[in-house]
Formats: structure tokens, C-alpha cells, sequence
């Protein structure tokens, strides 16, 4: 490797444990924003502060020429952590279990390595570092908002994942991500005498059946060459066991690719809880809260990243996997501007029984993150070749 690339590479690492140390929840990230604001502008780069959404800054090449931004997420997530790295989470209670401190990391090291290379690209790298991926309405909307996406022709988003190996990257050619929708759903009626149902009206029995014949959507409704899941997460409902319970409700997700797929469900969830209630003769009130919509990426731009990575990490070290039922917020973005997201492996090989991302014990093999920064670097300055 050459002396430059351990030097990022040692700086990378470096800033991945100050951030995990220091994790701070979504829309709080206010010590982390100043970190990379004086890291930035040590590298004399001029930061540009979004409010609520997060900050970006640009690194001008040689002539003028086409913009391509690379996002970072900057939250952690409220889980205490339970590995025994010596840099773990000071803030108790807060973990960067999803590997947002290697994507700003990353970022930061792209940032140090690009400021020395403006002869080798024509026009603007741009560094996005957005708050809050974890909680939706989560803040790419509110970058997108602040104009970060203005002059923009490509977006990439790179994340670390668990269940690869370090090394390895991995790379979806469209449908990457799902649309993540919520449902929520209150039962009313009179309840009644739990020795007499005929007198009373059982919302818990009517909810029931609802939640199996939820299922059906899935198996009968939506087209079945298009992944969709319904789950119910939650049932709430009684207080007595000789009491028909008079309130019940549920909350669940519902998980398409498509804006047909999501239409159909919230349609059809609303006509099955509807007529169950007409039927067995309970209120009811229904609510459907669009949330990430699906990551679709272009795929000219992932060919371009898989030409990258094939240089980087070799054929055999690139996966092709299914798409995730995930959802994540840079799917905004892509919906804007030609955008790419894909994956790179951070588990340790040795490692028989690695912690997922969002688990208490998730951990990164450090390993990885010199591969992902010149990833990133690279696919910055293959779309803005002179
Ligand atoms: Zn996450
Ligand atoms: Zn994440």
C-alpha cells in the first residue's frame, strides 16, 4: 500500500473509534456535526451546515465539470452496548450498532485523500453528513430540502453490513431496499359479560382474524413476482379473562417495492378490517404512514461501482444478493438524482458468532474500511475522469 493510503487508512480507523465512542442519537447529533465540521476545515474544505438535516461540504477538482455527492449517516441507535472493545460507547445506553461511525469515518477519509488529488477530477465531490437514517421522517428529507442535492448528477451511499465477510462488496443492480410503511389500527365497541358474547362485541376475536387474514394479501392479492411482507407487530387488548375486551390495537409494517404494491395494501388491510368490524358490528379506526419509500438504484451507475470494486476487491469478492426488506432514507435521494447504495462486508472471518447490525454485540473488522474508502474515493473520480 502506498504511504498515503496508510496514512488515511490509520486516520479512517482513528476517527470510526472516536465517533463510536461518542454515539448520539438520531436529530441529536450536535457533538458529531462539530467533530466533522473542524475535521473538514482542517482539511481547508468549507462546511456547510443544514439545519435539522446535517452538513455538507465541496471539494472543487481542476475544471468545471459534473457534481457527484457520497452520503454518511451520522446516528447512532438507543441500545446499550455489550462487546469489550476498548473504545465502546462512553454515552450509556447508545450504540453506534448499525456502523454509522465507519460511514462518517469513511467519508472523512475520502474527504483527506480527494483535497490532494483536485488534479486527477473535473468538478465537485461533495460530502454529505446526514443526521438521523434511524428514525424516520429521518434527515435526507430535510438535506434534500436545504438544497443539497442542487447541481447534483450522481448520489452513492455506501453501508457496512454483519452478515458479509470483510472484503467482500456487495452490490444490487435495481431494487435494493423496500418501502417501509407503518400501519396502525384501533377496534372499538361495547365489549361485554365474557359468559355472554351474544350480548357483547368481541374486538380481541375480531382482531384475531384480521391479523391471519392479513396474510392473504401477500399470498392472494399482490403480485407474486414482487417481494412484500405484512407483519402485525403489535396487539394490544383486555384487562380481565371473564371480560370481552371492548378495545383493541394493532400496529405493523408493511414491506413492497413497488407504488402499486403499496396502494394495494393499504387498500386492501383497510377494506379487511373494515368489513370484519361491519360484520361483527365494532368501530374502527385506520391509519397508514407512508415511511422510506424504496431504494431503486440506477443501474448505470451501479455498473460504474462494479467496474470500481472488481479493480479494489477482485470478482470473487463481490455478492450479488437478494434485495433487503430494510428500508433506508437515501432512497430520497435516488428518487431525485441518479443514486447507487451498496453494501460492504465488515465481519471478521474468524468470527464464528458475529453480532448483527443493530445487535448490542455488532462490531467491525477494521479491515475493511481502508477498502471501503478507496472504494468510495475511486467511484467519485471514475464518474469525474477528465
Ligand atoms: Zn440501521
Ligand atoms: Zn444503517
Amino acid at each position: 500500500m502506498a504511504e498515503d493510503a496508510v496514512n488515511i487508512e490509520k486516520y479512517v480507523i482513528s476517527m470510526r473509534r472516536y465517533f463510536h465512542e461518542y454515539p448520539e442519537l438520531s436529530f441529536q447529533e450536535e457533538q458529531t456535526i462539530e467533530r466533522i465540521k473542524d475535521e473538514l476545515e482542517e482539511m481547508g474544505l468549507k462546511p456547510q451546515i443544514i439545519e435539522k438535516g446535517g452538513l455538507y461540504a465541496d471539494i472543487k477538482g481542476g475544471v468545471n465539470g459534473k457534481t457527484v455527492a457520497l452520503r454518511a449517516d451520522m446516528d447512532a441507535l438507543p441500545i446499550r452496548e455489550e462487546t469489550d472493545i476498548p473504545f465502546k460507547s462512553k454515552n450509556d445506553g447508545v450504540m453506534h450498532a448499525c456502523g454509522h461511525d465507519s460511514h462518517m469515518a469513511m467519508l472523512l477519509g475520502v474527504a483527506k485523500s480527494l483535497v490532494n488529488k483536485r488534479d486527477q477530477f473535473n468538478g465537485t465531490v461533495r460530502l454529505i453528513f446526514q443526521r438521523a437514517e434511524e428514525q424516520p421522517p429521518g434527515g435526507a428529507v430535510e438535506m434534500i430540502r436545504g438544497g443539497v442535492l442542487k447541481n447534483v448528477d450522481y448520489v452513492v451511499g455506501q453501508h457496512v453490513m454483519s452478515n458479509a465477510p470483510s472484503g467482500i462488496v456487495a452490490i444490487l443492480p435495481k431494487e435494493c431496499m423496500a418501502n417501509a410503511d407503518e400501519f396502525k389500527i384501533k377496534i372499538n365497541s361495547k365489549g361485554g359479560h365474557g359468559a355472554y358474547p351474544h350480548t357483547g362485541v368481541d374486538t380481541l376475536m375480531i382482531a384475531s382474524l384480521f391479523v391471519v387474514q392479513a396474510q392473504t394479501i401477500v399470498s392472494r392479492i399482490m403480485d407474486p413476482s414482487e417481494p412484500a411482507v405484512i407483519t402485525v407487530g403489535t396487539m394490544a387488548s383486555g384487562f380481565r379473562y371473564n371480560v370481552i375486551s371492548p378495545h383493541t390495537e394493532l400496529r405493523g409494517t408493511v414491506r413492497t417495492f413497488s407504488e402499486e404494491g403499496r396502494d394495494k395494501s393499504e387498500k386492501y388491510l383497510k377494506e379487511m378490517i373494515q368489513n370484519l368490524c361491519i360484520t361483527y358490528g365494532a368501530d374502527f379506526e385506520f391509519e397508514f404512514i407512508r415511511g422510506y419509500p424504496a431504494l431503486i438504484n440506477n443501474p448505470e451507475l451501479i455498473s460504474v461501482i462494479e467496474t470500481v470494486a472488481r479493480k479494489i476487491v477482485g470478482e470473487k469478492n463481490i455478492i450479488r444478493p437478494k434485495p433487503s426488506m430494510g428500508g433506508e432514507d437515501f432512497a430520497y435521494y435516488a428518487q431525485q438524482v441518479p443514486g447507487a447504495f451498496y453494501f460492504l462486508g465488515v465481519t471478521n472471518r474468524n468470527e464464528k458468532n458475529p453480532g448483527q447490525n443493530h445487535s448490542p454485540q455488532f462490531t467491525i473488522d477494521e479491515s475493511a474500511l481502508g477498502k471501503g474508502t478507496l472504494l468510495m474515493e475511486q467511484v467519485a473520480l471514475k464518474l469525474l475522469s477528465p
